[in-house]
């Protein structure tokens, strides 16, 4: 039957006011910001998650291809209709649902635009940072579709780093729920793996999303270089330096002279680059970042350094930037924006390739980067008129993605595949991390009916299995290199035996990654470190504190590996700081159960080319691969870090306190509460901990600003523990016999959460981790009934909230009476038949997981 015929039906299952068809009004609808066309069939304007449900599953009916689109404002022709079929238009979903500026989170609707949202949430002093330089019109939904970063990135991180959970509408019609308003759930994280999946997974309709402190001041500056080498060199020594701007855009001649010609603010067009730097935090502390951050500069050859004194010198500075694209159009009708990450070292040699092929290919190009994340945009102004210089310009984009490639980056760091790019995820991706995406979007969309056609190439490279390993390992198996481990699993996988990674488990293999072990790649102008899964975090911080580096996790277990911190997401308090164990994974090595050794991610901050694998693995247990190496990113020490504990004899003033500390925090990196964890010098049941780190004048604003809330209270100001500190301790305390338990709840409801259940939590000792709404219970228990009992006690309260309870250790006999997860995701069928794909035998993680 042909489209327009089913179309017919479609009046059934949405209201035809929400529907047009005819050709002209849908002219709009045939593209995005990119140069790709598509005539859609229709273009429907759902009002609700059950409308787009109903229309899905009559998609899935007919046939027809479903294309979800934002505002439109993409750059790969990801919202295209290229084979025909509904686009789904979201500028009905524009409400937001909540706000809670105490938990510093928001729920909203997809059709939200992003400015508007971050407007909003500035006017209670919060923030969302991800800020595409197209957020006047680029709506949430699209956001997250793609992944989007902005300038603010180097300092705050792209959109996964805030989303916590996502409202979906499947390809079967269903709505689903993934993560929530509480973080770390028991799931696969299918929210990291729908974030730039750019519509081809599901139709996202609501986000879940956590914020932060708006930086209370901000200072803005330029300054020229000879030549983008300098200006590259200098980026790094900034960061080298242990300072952590809020942005660092570069600009090279060419650009400087495109937009001075059209704007003519004085921008310095004979200097070879120039930097925008901005840093931001407490005002008193602005002007020793920026004066530090231009000793740097000045060291590494910048000249014409200009610091902005007032709100219009910053726009001013900035205006020049935001010109650029403007600017092009008086040079040429069109022009190509290139979008291409490297790790930020390769940036001198990666433009010195660039301006190569451009020059052979006689075309002209100019650059804007986000030179702190190392995301290059070549922009390549040419003549649509002119059919050989539109040839030529894209055969230079297919190297200039090549050139990326082999300098380890990716062929998008924000502008995503779509259309435009799906040939060439051929050339970063081999047929062994393809495949993957590709049994991804097997997994969600069997019928392919979700935006057809994107991301994946026509034709799909071979994938290259290990052999199995001719002998299978019995008993212990320590496989020293990846390739030795794939073959490993693939024999055991054949043999139908049981894995168990690190763990030993009756009746199965026990899968030592101990020697999988060693420091790969030290990367400290990069920031990252590639290492086996195999080591301990604390031999990795032991290598890493020789550079004044560290990774940003902690493990209360000295033998614990860094495989199994991922595997098992193991969260400390200062990932309020710095991210959880999903941000700071950049990439890792994966072997699969059928011989596919699988490299997932790049070791840079930005990539959104095809689906974000890496965050799969992380809290999955062990049961859909093993992690042979991992690359992390790392962070310079901090330069203070310093922490207010404050004693205290009742839960209620704890909580209290508790509470009103959240509004200060901009640089801590923890605010727990303990009950039962000794601290030297206090005597209460009770202590608080605030911990703040950092630039020192940000630190001492900020524990000055904590001081005027505890004005009353009796403070003790400590180099250490930190509140992190004393989770190890806790955690550490925990007797092999004991029981331990994480609640997760929405940040917002922790303090009713330990306030109601405070006598349950009495039976041990505690922690609560306000800033992530998590609390850390430790019990000793008479036996088995007992301990289900107590469990259960904060489990059914943590379920009604909509977080969860899961136990985290317990005697091993008891695990026949005690079920460790109490939750069942929304969707758990997608996570059975992702382990279906990957571990066909289910041969790993016996026992350990949902699934
Ligand atoms: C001038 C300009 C500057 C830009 N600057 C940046 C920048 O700094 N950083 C950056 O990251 N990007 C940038 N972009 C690219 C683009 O704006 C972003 O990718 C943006 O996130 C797209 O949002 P949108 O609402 O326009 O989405 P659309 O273009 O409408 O859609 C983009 C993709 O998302 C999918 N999608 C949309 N809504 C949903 C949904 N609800 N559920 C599932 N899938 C959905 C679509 O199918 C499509 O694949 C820029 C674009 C322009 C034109």
């Amino acid at each position: 039957m042909r489209t327009q015929d089913k179309l017919k039906s479609l009046v059934r299952v949405i209201d035809k006011r929400q529907v047009i068809t005819d050709p002209a009004e849908m002219l709009v609808y045939e593209m995005d910001a990119a140069f790709e066309r598509g005539k859609p069939d229709a273009v429907v304007f759902p009002k609700s998650a059950e409308e787009i449900s109903r229309l899905v599953k009559w998609a899935g009916e007919h046939h027809v291809p479903i294309i979800a689109r934002g505002a439109g404002t993409g750059l790969s022709g990801g919202a295209v209709a290229e084979h025909g079929g509904i686009i789904v238009e979201f500028s009905n979903f524009n409400r937001v649902l909540e706000f809670d500026t105490l938990g510093r989170s928001v729920v909203c609707q997809v059709g939200v635009v992003n400015q508007s949202l971050d407007t909003l949430v500035k006017t209670k002093g919060l923030y969302y940072p991800p800020d595409p330089a197209s957020g006047r019109s680029a709506t949430i939904g699209g956001n997250i579709a793609e992944n989007a970063g902005g300038p603010h990135c180097f300092k705050y991180g792209v959109t996964s780093n805030y989303v916590t959970g996502l409202q979906v509408v499947l390809a079967d019609g269903r709505i689903v729920q993934l993560g929530g308003r509480a973080v770390d759930y028991p799931e696969y994280d299918l929210t990291g793996l729908m974030t730039g999946s750019e519509g081809t997974l599901g139709l996202i309709t609501k986000m879940y999303a956590r914020l932060i402190r708006n930086p209370l001041g901000v200072k803005t500056m330029m300054a020229a270089f000879d030549s983008v080498e300098s200006a590259g060199r200098a980026v790094s020594a900034v960061i080298a330096a242990g300072l952590v701007p809020a942005t660092m855009e570069m600009l090279d001649q060419n650009i400087m002279r495109i937009v001075e010609d059209f704007t003519h603010i004085g921008l310095p067009v004979r200097a070879g680059a120039m930097l925008i730097i901005e840093v931001d935090g407490y005002v008193g502390g602005l002007d020793a970042q920026i004066n530090e951050v231009i000793e740097v500069l000045k060291q590494h050859g910048a000249f014409d350094l200009r610091v902005a004194q007032t709100a219009e010198e910053r726009d001013q500075i900035w205006y020049g930037r935001k010109s650029a694209a403007g600017a092009f159009a008086r040079i040429a009708p069109e022009k190509l924006t290139v979008d291409c990450t490297v790790p930020r070292s390769q940036i001198a040699d990666t433009l010195r390739a660039i301006n190569e092929i451009c020059t052979r290919l006689d075309l002209r190009v100019g650059y804007i980067m986000h030179a702190g994340d190392g995301n290059l945009h070549p922009n390549i102004p040419y003549s649509p008129q002119n059919r050989d210089e539109v040839t030529r310009g894209w055969q230079a984009c297919e190297e200039i993605m090549r050139a990326a490639v082999v300098r380890d980056g990716s062929i998008t760091g924000e502008h995503g595949v779509g259309i435009e790019k799906r040939e060439w995820m051929a050339f970063m991706c081999d047929g062994a991390e393809l495949a993957t995406m590709w049994d991804v979007k097997q997994v969600f969309d069997p019928q392919g009916i979700l935006n057809p056609g994107k991301i994946f190439p026509s034709a799909m490279p071979e994938v290259i299995r290990v052999a199995p390993s001719a002998n299978v390992p019995s008993d212990i198996f320590v496989p020293t290199t990846a390739h030795e481990a794939a073959a490993g699993l693939a024999a055991l996988s054949l043999a139908h035996k049981k894995v168990s990674i690190n763990i030993e488990r009756n009746g199965a293999v026990m899968l030592s990654t101990h020697a999988l072990n060693g420091i790969f790649k030290y990367a400290p102008e990069d920031l990252y470190i590639t290492v086996g899964a195999g080591m301990t975090l604390e031999e990795i911080q032991t290598f890493l504190s020789k550079g004044a580096y560290h990774v940003p996790l902690a493990s209360p277990w000295r033998e614990m590996t860094i495989g199994g911190i991922i595997a098992t997401n193991l969260n400390s308090p200062q990932r309020m700081r710095y991210g959880a164990v999903r941000d700071v994974m950049l990439c890792a090595n994966v072997a699969l159960t059928d011989g596919r050794l699988m490299r997932a991610g790049r070791p840079v901050v930005k990539n959104v080319a095809g689906y974000d694998l890496p965050k799969v693995f992380v809290g999955s247990y062990g049961t859909l691969g093993l992690l042979t190496d991992v690359t992390l990113k790392i962070v310079p020490m901090p330069r203070a870090k310093r922490t207010l504990l404050v004693p205290i004899d009742n839960l209620k003033d704890a909580l209290t306190l508790g509470g009103r500390l959240l509004q200060v925090a901009l640089v801590a990196s923890a605010r727990v509460l303990v009950k039962g964890v000794a601290v030297d010098g206090v005597s209460t049941p009770y202590v608080l901990a605030y911990t703040a780190e950092g630039y020192p004048q940000d630190v001492e604003a900020e524990l000055n600003d904590a001081r005027q809330v505890l004005m009353d209270t009796k403070v003790i100001e400590v180099a250490s523990p930190s509140g992190t500190d004393l989770w190890l301790e806790l955690l550490r305390n925990a007797s092999p016999e004991s029981m331990v338990v994480r609640v997760g709840v929405a940040p917002k409801y922790v303090m009713s959460f330990v306030s109601t259940q405070s006598s349950v939590l009495d039976r041990g000792t505690y922690l609560i981790d306000f800033a992530s709404g998590l609390t850390y219970a430790v019990a000793s228990m008479k036996n088995a009934n007992d301990a289900k009992t107590w469990l259960d006690s904060l489990r059914q309260p943590a379920l009604a909230l909509g977080g969860y309870a899961v136990v985290m250790q317990m005697p091993d006999e008891w695990r026949g009476v005690i079920d460790p997860w109490g939750y069942r995701p929304d969707a758990i069928d997608v996570m059975q038949k992702l382990k279906a794909k990957w571990d066909a035998a289910r041969i790993l993680g016996v026992r350990e997981f949902l699934v």
